[in-house]
This record gives structure tokens, sequence and C-alpha cells, in this order.
């Protein structure tokens, strides 16, 4: 670290008159008190002042192992040695050769031809592209295939082609104007069903939309895109159980892909490897980004079959070329971090020593029911969403002016855990290195926060 770092009130007062944060109303940044996160230690996170936190949602979804793993750390470090970056365009280099192997070998089957770039809005992208050119050069041509289903509620990135996917009013609706149009399925989200229906009763009533919303453009849709088991930004939604395996029955039937955007979801945070293994779902596109590297660097992938791939693999004057990349796609820093990452989920059995961590969350959870603006809890492995409402009954939302999820959030900052909301739902999402110790100080935060929170919100 150097010596001449300026103190944490210069480097606040920096921060506000020059950094312009993502995602951030920036009054009420500048109003608040920055918390200047300086060193990280497994699950914990500790500020320019040395006060620690738990990272409770894993640094935005995306650390897995824990902070300063010692493999992953020097993994970085010996490709460090080694070489910093390199390019994929006309040259190749060992890491990402590996990487491509190792992630072909966990990925659902038949996925085996990787694709990198650097983030989760572009892993979806390339999907969107690559399925749209696809249509277009296979054998038998369908170049009427350019449609893309998405469903509500959807997030996948915020690059144009993902913000057209995307069925957030909050962050979406803005740019209309720039985006494609998409056909729209409802959200599979039982506790607002946007078809008024109930489980099971409904037996998936949902799923039948999309049939029909495909029976409607036959030969037009270039692909269905779905966050698979879970729908991260729309509020840690968790699907009903078998959409997704009857989501891969209507696409093959309709004879269109299906790309599983599993950013979120995948390397773990659902239980399972990936989350389309619940189902057992061999999408034809799979979108991997923030925890491949276990949450270290940015790099981003996107699987997809031999179907796919031999529908680009021509000469250049045949011109069936992808005619896309990043300049830090398969980035060499970021495939050794993502080899070593999945280094550890062999060596830490990882998986393994998920399924009690991912009981006691339940149960802990189980507690929250009694609060009474609390509306639903959701959970699908270690991934978990608490909404707060303002009325149980009516399930009505509080307005959105009294910022009730923030302040939760600001409240367990000042207890010793770092969360971020989704408007009023409060996510819970740790590193899976979380143990049951830490996951009960998380949790206990949490639930005092909320009653309080709650209670001062009835005053
Ligand atoms: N897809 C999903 C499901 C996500 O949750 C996110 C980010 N939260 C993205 C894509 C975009 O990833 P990135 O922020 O790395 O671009």
């Amino acid at each position: 670290m150097p010596t001449s770092r300026p103190d944490s009130d210069t480097l606040r007062r920096w921060d506000i008159e020059h950094l312009w944060h993502p995602f951030t109303a920036q009054a009420d940044w500048a109003s608040g008190m920055p918390l200047i996160i300086e060193r990280g230690e497994g699950v914990e996170l500790i500020d320019s002042e040395g006060n620690r936190y738990l990272d409770g949602v894993s640094s935005l979804w995306c650390n897995v192992h824990g902070h300063r793993h010692p493999t992953i750390d020097a993994a970085i470090r010996d490709q460090l040695d080694a070489i910093a970056h390199s390019t994929l365009l006309g040259l190749t280099h060992p890491t990402a050769i590996e990487l491509a192997r190792h992630l072909v070998e966990r990925a659902p089957e038949g996925l085996t031809r990787v694709f990198y770039s650097d983030n989760g809005a572009t892993a979806v992208e390339v999907a969107l592209k690559m399925a749209f050119q696809y249509w277009r050069q296979k054998t038998n041509p369908e170049p009427e295939r350019s449609k893309f289903v998405a469903l509500g509620g959807a997030y996948h990135g915020d690059t144009l082609g993902d913000v057209s996917l995307g069925g957030v009013d909050r962050f979406h609706t803005m740019f209309q104007p720039l985006l494609f149009p998409v056909l729209r399925a409802p959200i599979p989200f039982c506790y607002r069903c946007p078809l008024g229906l109930k489980r099971p009763e409904c037996e998936i009533a949902c799923l039948d939309e999309v049939d029909r919303l495909l029976g409607a453009h036959p030969g037009k849709v270039a692909a269905v895109v779905i966050e698979p088991i879970v729908q991260g930004a729309a509020g840690i939604v968790v699907h009903p159980e078998g959409y997704l395996r009857g989501l891969r029955e209507i696409t093959q039937r309709h004879g269109t892909f299906l790309i599983a955007d599993e950013v979120a979801v995948g390397f773990g945070r659902t239980g399972t490897m990936f989350a389309c293994e619940q189902e057992e779902v061999t999408p034809d596109f799979l979108c991997l980004a923030k925890g491949i590297t276990g949450g270290y660097l940015p790099l981003a992938a996107t699987l997809t079959t031999e179907e796919v791939f031999s529908a680009f693999d021509a000469t250049a004057a045949e011109g069936k070329t992808f005619q896309h990349g990043h300049t830090y796609g398969g980035n060499p820093l970021g495939a050794a971090a993502a080899l070593a990452t999945l280094r550890v989920f062999d060596e830490e059995r990882t998986l393994e020593q998920l399924g009690p961590k991912i009981e006691f969350l339940t149960e802990r959870l189980q507690e929250f029911a009694a609060l009474r603006h609390v509306g639903d809890i959701r959970q699908r492995g270690l991934m978990a969403g608490i909404e707060l409402v303002l009325d149980q009954e009516s399930k009505a939302e509080y307005p959105w002016h009294r910022q009730v999820g923030p302040r939760v959030c600001r409240r367990a900052r000042e207890l010793g855990l770092l969360i971020r909301p989704l408007g009023d739902v409060l996510v819970v999402m740790p590193p899976l290195s979380i143990t049951t110790e830490q996951l009960n100080r998380m949790m206990d935060i949490m639930f005092r926060c909320v009653q309080a929170e709650t209670e001062a919100s009835d005053a």
C-alpha cells in the first residue's frame, strides 16, 4: 500500500468531487458518509477506519470463496509473473484454453464452445448476436427468426441490447426510444402473479403464455432469454419448480433457442454449480460472469453448442465470421482466477458443504415471517430475498420515497453487515464460503434491522 495515501476525509471529498457511482442517487450519496472499503478477508470487508463488515451480498453477487483466498491470490500472482494481458484476437494463451476445457467439462452436457468477454452484460449481448446471426447463416437459413422473448422483470445488464430485454421499469423505461422491441412473457412470480392465479392450482399457466406467444409468431423468434430458477434484479424472484424444464420443452417444440443468463445464479449460488442443472436443462447458450472468477476480476463466457458453432465454422471468404470481440475477453489474469476458483470448488468441496448452510438459512428466514411488514420470503440455495410491504393483506408496497429497504441496509451497516436492497426487497447473498456462525450473525443483524425499521415506519 502506498505510504502517501490521502487520509479518509480527503478520499471522501475527492470521491464526492470526482466519482460518479453506478446505480446511485448522487445527491443522497454526497450527503451520506461514503464507506471506503480498503481490504477484505474471507467474508469480511474492512473499511479505512479498520471497521469490519460481513459482505452480505458478495460484493455485488460475485464473490464465491471469500476475499483474499490464498489459492486464487496465488494463481493471479503466478499469472502476473507470466503475463497480465495478451489477446485472443489472432493469438491464444494457456489459461484461456485450459479454462475453456474446464468450463465445458462442468457445464450442462452439449455446451462445448466457449466465447469469452468481460462482464455479464457482454456475455448476454454475445448470446443475442450469435443467436441472431445463426439463424441467418445456418444450413437452410431462417432469417425471419429475429425476435427475442424476455420475461417481465428481466434484467440482463446495461448495454442497449440487454436493456431491450430488460423489464424493470425503473432501470429501463427511460431508454425505450433506443431499444429494439421484444416479446414479453409474464414473470413467473407467484407472490405477485401477473395472471392473478395461485400455486399449485395454476399448473404454471404462465408457461402456456410463452407457448401462445411463440405460437403467435411462428418462425419469428430467435431465442427466449431467461435468468434460470431465480430472477435476481426483479427482487430475487424464485420461479416455480418445473418452469425452466417446461420452458426448455416449449422452446424445443417451437424450434427456437433458449438463452440461460446464469450471470447471477451460476457458480453455486442456487446450490448447484449451474442453476440449469436443477431441472436437468441444457440451454443453447449459457451466459456466465460474476462468480466465474470467484468475484475477483472481470471475465465472462458465453457457452454454446456445436450446432451453433458449426454455422460460423467457415473461412473468411465465406463471410460467416462472428464479428464481435472485446479487448479484454479471456484476459489471462481473469482466466487464472477462474481456473483457481474451479479448483477451490473441488479442493474445499464447496457445493457439498452448502447443504447445511442452505438449511440453516431457511430456518432463520422463517423467523422473519412473524414480522408484520414482511410480505414474502424467497430462497433458493444461498440466495434469498425478503420483501417488505406496507400491508401484508393487500401486499401494498411502501411508497418509494420512504426508502424502507435502503434504511434497513443503512442500519445493518452500523451493526457490521453490508447489504444492498432491490427496492424494498432485502437481498441475502453471502459468499458460499460463509460459515454457519457468520450466517447466524448476519441473520441476527438483519432481523433486528428489519424489526426496528418497519416498526419505526409505523410510528
Ligand atoms: N445478468 C444478470 C442476471 C445479472 O444479475 C447481471 C448483473 N447483476 C448482469 C447480467 C450484468 O452483469 P454485469 O454487471 O457484469 O454486466
